[in-house]
């Protein structure tokens, strides 16, 4: 049977038998897969660390009748840092379950794949923890193709400033005046919504590089915390119900497993 390589993130990883680990990866190639390490209990196994969740690496596997073999592995970003903060943990946790119950096995999405590297990367940071959420989730909402209209109404199309009048989870995003209904969100509500959104978009589309990126990209989404506290958590409140509605079932209780 042949043997291939991967580049890939493991999301998720398992005992199998006494000696053998099962790790769910998030493969660029090949979207969401399975592998099995053998031997990894042994002190002398070099593929302990590449099962170890939130590691990202070059994995060479051979195909298997069950679950493809995991033979040897390079790492690319062990996300040290990230581990040693509870907060960021938990995060990229709510992230990994995310990417396990909704992408199908085997079919590869760069532009998540992208995403969840640069989450990762910017993890390392500390960032408050509902604003990365709220990023986090305003980026699955885009990768996904589900992300509320909010330049314009809703349920006629026509543009809505600062907005709109209210945010409807039903109708899909923001809506005018004319149409009326939906949730009020005070201004600053708005104006985070519409820095985290930013932020999210700019994860999707160009992958960080270096450290000092990372860096600069963290700040700049430390940023949305100058927003009306209060403000920024309605939003992210509303954001929550939206995803609830239109993306997962439970996003809220995969969240709430997070903390
Ligand atoms: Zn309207």
């Amino acid at each position: 049977m042949a043997n291939y390589t991967v580049t890939g993130i493991v999301l998720d990883s398992d005992l199998k038998g006494e000696r053998d680990v099962e790790a769910e990866v998030f493969t660029l190639e090949r979207g969401r897969i399975r592998m099995t390490a053998r031997g990894t209990k042994k002190l002398e196994s070099t593929l302990r660390g590449a099962v170890e969740p939130l590691t990202e690496g070059l994995f060479f596997l051979a195909e298997s009748r069950g679950t493809d073999i995991l033979t040897e592995w390079e790492a690319i970003n062990c996300y040290f840092e990230l581990k040693k903060k509870p907060e960021s943990l938990a995060a990229a946790g709510f992230l990994s379950r995310y990417v396990i119950k909704a992408l199908p096995a085997g079919s590869p999405d760069a532009t998540l794949y992208i995403f969840t590297k640069n989450v990762l990367k910017l993890l390392q940071f500390s960032i408050r923890h509902d604003i990365i959420m709220t990023v986090i989730k305003w980026g699955l909402l885009l990768a996904s193709g589900q992300a509320p209209e909010m330049d314009v109404c809703a349920e006629c199309g026509s543009g809505v400033e600062n907005g709109g009048e209210g945010w409807s989870v039903e109708a899909g995003g923001a809506v005018c005046g004319v149409c009326g209904g939906g949730r009020k969100l005070r201004p600053g509500a708005m104006g985070f919504g519409r820095s985290a959104r930013t932020a999210a978009k700019g994860l999707l589309e160009i992958e960080i590089d270096s450290r000092e990126e990372a860096a600069a990209n963290a700040a700049a989404i430390s940023v949305l915390a100058n927003d009306d506290r209060k403000a920024a958590e309605e939003f992210s409140t509303a954001l929550g119900q939206f995803c609830d509605y239109h993306l997962l079932d439970g996003i809220s209780k995969m969240e709430m497993r997070a903390r």
